[in-house]
């Protein structure tokens, strides 16, 4: 199997390759950046929203001990019940478990990223259980047996001509190039799954400690009858999702509809306080939160980095990103894929394999500047580099970048140096260096100027 860094580089190369693609999604991009700047023009104060949205954060993630024990005793106080999962593994055992009690045969779910992280889908299937994604983008990606594109807008790299004749090809509807009208085509072929599953599944976007309850932002209103209509509903969420008070939802989905989407809000925002009680109508008769780790403790425990978990997965940092916009979401080859992703990746599943993610990163800002919980984005990418040349960098590399260090502290060994350097170039060029041949597979190697600028310098101010 290929190494994470290769595959990437090759799939890196083929989406920039790919011209209608990234002017596919250049178009797409275009209609999110006018919407959201409307609607931050609406805010009195989008920068101290910002700041209000980051200390919300803040405060829950660094009492994580206390928000998390609140949340979980107040949940229970109404009826739910909490499960504590260290990894995918534990979650996934967990999960599956609470299926085989509810003897369930089908399963049906909302988006849920965290879902995407441990592989959720391919353990059930595994066990026998039919499950259906029921957000529209997921659906559509679950056709066509893809992960998502973009952890907010799942199929978006997608024509609505390709949407047609997937649905035709597996739903065998007549081709359609109305984005209504295939809308309608998924809601009608999911109505009577909703009615069907036994177990419902879906995220969560905010928990809230103080009440226990359990926040879900969506536009489809398909959480919501995945929420009410089986009769066994568990919610997976990574701990980090926990906030401390109901009033910080006043601040924090707002931000996160008009930073991810450029909505002012997003339609559905339903909050869920445990099962159904006596005298209601409808809503599962269990509800379980699944609590997950999978290694967000070790982040937390990284004073430079933690700020990482205040991320609301609004997507804003992909919509801005550069390298996003031009190798797509597919070739970072991970569940959370843009900035956030090549900074969270490394943390949840090695940096020695994975920091590759750093170098994918103009290191413009671009995504820091996007954050609406202010996340150092592109200084964590800086940090990974840092990290991961401190800790897995190649002998080559440790003598190359060593000798280059001890060459720029002293001035007039860089001044013989930079002379040496640019009458040995055109030798240079033509050695089979093998760091040299990389390097420049990808980049130009400018013909430098007859003087350096010290000499040019001297001669100025002579
Ligand atoms: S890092 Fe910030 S901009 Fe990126 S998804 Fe998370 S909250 Fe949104």
């Amino acid at each position: 199997m290929s190494q994470p860094r290769d595959q990437f580089l090759s799939d890196a190369a083929s989406a920039t390759a790919d011209a209608p693609q990234r002017d596919f999604l250049r178009k797409a991009l275009g209609g999110y950046y006018t919407s959201r700047d409307t609607q931050k023009a609406r805010y009195r104060d989008w920068e101290h929203a910002r700041d209000a949205a980051a200390l919300a954060k803040w405060n829950a993630v660094n009492r994580l001990d206390r928000s998390l024990t609140t949340f979980a005793a107040n949940f229970e106080r109404n009826g739910g019940k909490v499960h504590w999962a260290r990894n995918g593994a534990e979650a996934r055992a967990i999960i599956s478990q609470i299926c085989r009690d509810a003897g369930a045969k089908a399963v049906i779910k909302s988006k849920c990223m965290t879902t995407e992280e441990i592989h959720l889908n391919d353990a059930l299937e595994a066990e026998g259980y039919g499950v259906v994604e029921s957000d529209l983008g997921e659906f559509i990606q679950q056709l066509r047996k893809e992960p998502p594109f973009h952890f907010v807008f799942p199929c978006m790299h997608l024509k609505r001509e390709a949407i047609s004749e997937l649905f035709t090809k597996h739903l065998g509807t007549a081709a359609t190039d109305s984005p209504e009208e295939l809308t309608m085509i998924a809601r009608r072929h999911l109505r009577q799954l909703y009615v069907d599953a036994d177990v419902g599944i879906s995220g969560a976007n905010f928990l809230v400690a103080e009440t226990g309850q359990v926040s879900i932002t969506e536009n489809e209103g398909n959480a919501r009858l995945t929420c009410a209509l089986p009769r066994v509903h568990i919610a997976l969420a990574g701990i980090e999702k926990v906030i401390d008070k109901l009033e910080d939802l006043a601040v924090l989905l707002p931000m996160l509809a008009t930073a991810g989407a450029g909505q002012p809000m997003t339609c559905y925002n339903t909050l869920y306080t445990g099962p159904r009680q006596p005298g209601e109508p409808d809503g599962p008769t269990e509800f379980h939160v699944v609590l997950l780790d999978n290694k967000r403790t070790a982040l937390l425990a990284d004073p430079e980095q933690r700020d990482a978990l205040h991320c609301i997965r609004c997507g804003a940092c992909l919509n801005v990103c550069p390298i996003f916009k031009n190798i797509g979401g597919f070739a970072y080859g991970t569940t959370y894929q843009g900035p956030i992703g090549s900074v969270l990746t490394p943390h949840l599943r090695g940096l020695k394999n994975w920091n590759h993610l750093s170098g994918a990163s103009s290191l413009c800002g671009a995504c820091t500047e996007a954050c609406p919980v202010r996340i150092d984005l592109h200084h964590h990418l800086l940090h990974n580099r840092r990290n991961a040349a401190l800790a897995h960098a190649s002998w080559f590399d440790r003598i190359f970048h060593g000798s280059f260090g001890w060459v720029i502290a002293r001035p007039r060994v860089f001044a013989l140096g930079g002379r040496i350097f640019r009458k040995t170039l055109p030798l240079l060029r033509r050695l089979p260096l093998p760091y040299l041949g990389t390097w420049l597979k990808t980049r130009d190697l400018p013909e430098p100027p007859a003087k350096s600028f010290r000499d040019q310098w001297k001669d100025t101010n002579r």
